[in-house]
């Protein structure tokens, strides 16, 4: 996707704070930290939302899933994070690339806004 901010990330033409990269994953610091860690983790691949998952990417999610858990553990959140994806427009999805947010070292709030 050739107009996808996340894509040109994906790709360098854009730079980012990279905290993880492989053939399939992304995870960089966000540009407006919400917390004290506050890391995207994208799929390479361009999947535009949540609602946009197939089951072709089955394994890919799990990867992401499980990278997630790895990263935060480096990241030293050991008493906790959030993982939150913002779907569609009543989601708040600011980003039409499919990113989870990583979110910790402070206590979250509940409901959400
Ligand atoms: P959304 O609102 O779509 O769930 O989240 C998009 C996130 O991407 C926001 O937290 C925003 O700060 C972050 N973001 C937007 N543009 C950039 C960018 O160019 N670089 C980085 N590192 N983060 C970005
Ligand atoms: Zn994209």
């Amino acid at each position: 996707m050739s107009d996808c901010i996340f894509c040109k990330i994906a790709s360098k033409e854009i730079p980012a704070d990279i905290i993880y990269e492989d053939d399939n994953i992304l995870a960089f610091n966000d540009i407006s930290p919400q917390a004290p860690v506050h890391i995207l983790i994208i799929p390479k691949k361009h999947i535009a939302s949540a609602d946009d998952i197939n089951y072709e990417d089955q394994a890919l999610l799990g990867e992401i899933i499980i990278k997630i858990k790895e990263i935060a553990a480096k990241a030293g959140l050991i008493n906790g994070y959030r993982i939150v994806n913002n779907c569609g427009e009543d989601g708040f999805q600011s980003v039409k690339h499919l990113h989870f947010h990583l979110l910790g070292g402070r206590k979250m709030h509940w409901p959400p806004g």
